[in-house]
């Protein structure tokens, strides 16, 4: 069994009692981070440093690419986090070696991971950390789907929406509640989005990942103490009250 996390976005609380969660079910022998370590959340380094001690993959995210190269194309609360971040974060002359340390792991993470048949990345087969593959694209953009599916194998795992689900080739989506939570992969081909652990988008305001088996996907969430997120968001200035005040309503 593999856990797989992604969307963290310097939610410490939220990423503790996902490891927690993990720790307690004593399943999952790996756990993969699929991304976006960084960005609107105020515990960047702790994030960064939890994730390096329990994450053997760990794949770069859009906001981790921003963080490193600029935030091209994001809205102004999300650019103002990854400057903030960055103000914090990028290592000068005498700067400690910790901050050295986790400024070159990010600059070191790869953006795409293939184990046999089954695909790991931040966003898209065919876009690896910026391409949204949304829901309403079932509806409205299949062609898009059709050449996505023919960018992978069998399973691929995503984050970068922070809706969890699964997309089949139909096309069509399903959260996890209309499957009980967990589906099968037996032949069929499948993008499976694990949600986000620190800035859930799906009105559940709750901690969201995913465990694997080889055959069955788990879909979990976690509850976590977001009041202390939100708290903390408030104390720096450098942050947009709503990168804290939308994870009290799980938007
Ligand atoms: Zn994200």
């Amino acid at each position: 069994m593999i856990a797989l996390i992604s969307d963290i976005h310097s939610n410490l609380e939220a990423l503790t009692a996902v490891l927690e969660d993990i720790d307690s079910r004593g399943a999952a022998e790996r756990i993969y981070c699929l991304g976006d370590i960084v960005g609107y959340g105020p515990d960047p380094e702790a994030c960064i440093d939890l994730v390096m001690e329990r994450c053997p993959i760990h794949l770069l995210g859009n906001h981790d690419y921003a963080l490193l190269n600029g935030a091209v194309g994001f809205n102004s609360i999300a650019r103002g986090a990854i400057d903030w971040t960055r103000e914090r974060m990028q290592p000068a002359a005498k700067s400690e070696p910790e901050m050295v340390r986790r400024w070159h792991y990010l600059e070191e993470l790869e953006q795409i991971r293939q184990e046999g048949h089954v695909l790991f990345v931040h966003a898209s087969p065919r876009d690896h950390i910026n391409e949204y593959v949304l829901p309403t694209d079932a509806d409205y953009n299949q062609e898009k789907l059709a050449d996505i599916f023919d960018h992978m194998d069998k399973v691929c795992f995503v984050g970068h929406t922070h809706l969890p689900g699964i997309m089949t080739t139909e096309p069509r989506f399903l959260f996890p509640e209309e499957m009980d939570e967990e589906c099968s992969v037996g032949d069929k081909k499948l993008v499976v989005n694990l949600g986000s652990v620190g800035q859930p988008r799906d009105g559940d305001k709750r901690a969201s990942y995913v465990e694997y088996d080889g055959e069955r996907v788990f879909f979990r969430r976690v509850e976590y103490d977001y009041d202390m997120t939100v708290a903390k968001v408030l104390m720096q200035s450098g942050l947009d009250e709503r990168c804290g005040t939308r994870l009290m309503v799980g938007r």
